[in-house]
């Protein structure tokens, strides 16, 4: 199972990722998680990387694309994975088609969050707010400004990925703006198909 976690910044995918990862035995690949690493351990990429997010930005394309054809041939990610946050643009999506067809694979469904902008904002500011009542560090690109950005970045480019898909007939939707359970079973629902229709008889 190959799933696409699709949505805007902020719309929870990673905290979904992370529940997939764990009820359906995949590898949950972050790219934004795997550069902020990079970022931390002080390597090359994380030197680029840097200044192009903290402006919330993309990185370059062909850097974000090396680093998931190398992680998927980890062996964490022969019985599936889930992308979180890849691809963010076209050229990102044919080069992810492209990889998975070298490898007789293909991308099984893209899920799509569906979470208004205002939502948005307030969960940005809700988790800006959490971080320093912990004493935590805030995420650079979840200043306001830089978030709105980001928002700027993923409708011109990121978006733009949706009608590529719909194309292929992958795209599944779910209520992003419901309860964290909610969209869980959402999803779970998406994975393991449509629930079987009650009967008509009692
Ligand atoms: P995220 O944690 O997914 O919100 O990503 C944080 C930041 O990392 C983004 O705003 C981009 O600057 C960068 N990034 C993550 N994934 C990608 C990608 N697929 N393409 C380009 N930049 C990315």
């Amino acid at each position: 199972m190959i799933l696409v976690l699709f949505g805007p910044p902020a719309s929870g995918k990673g905290t979904q990722a992370a529940r997939i990862k764990v009820r359906h035995a995949i590898a949950h690949l972050s790219t934004g998680d795997m550069l902020r690493a990079a970022i931390a351990e002080g390597t090359e990429i994380g030197k680029k990387a840097k200044a192009i997010m903290d402006e919330g930005k993309l990185v370059p394309d062909d850097v974000v694309i090396g680093i998931i054809a190398d992680r998927i041939t980890q062996a964490d990610c022969t019985k599936g994975f889930v992308l979180d946050g890849f691809p963010r643009t076209l050229n990102q999506a044919s080069a992810l088609d492209a990889m998975l067809k070298a490898k007789a694979l293909s991308v099984t469904h893209v899920i799509v969050m569906d979470v208004n902008e205002a939502e948005l904002i307030k969960r940005v500011e809700n988790r800006a707010a959490e971080a320093r009542r912990k004493g935590d560090p805030v995420r650079p690109d979840d200043d306001p400004e830089t978030f709105k950005k980001r928002l700027g970045v993923y409708k011109a480019e990121t978006a733009p990925i949706l009608p590529y898909y719909e194309k292929q007939g992958k795209i599944r939707r779910v209520d992003g703006m419901k309860p964290v359970d909610d969209v869980t079973a959402q999803i779970d629902a998406v994975l393991t198909g449509p629930a079987p229709r009650k009967s008509w008889f009692r």
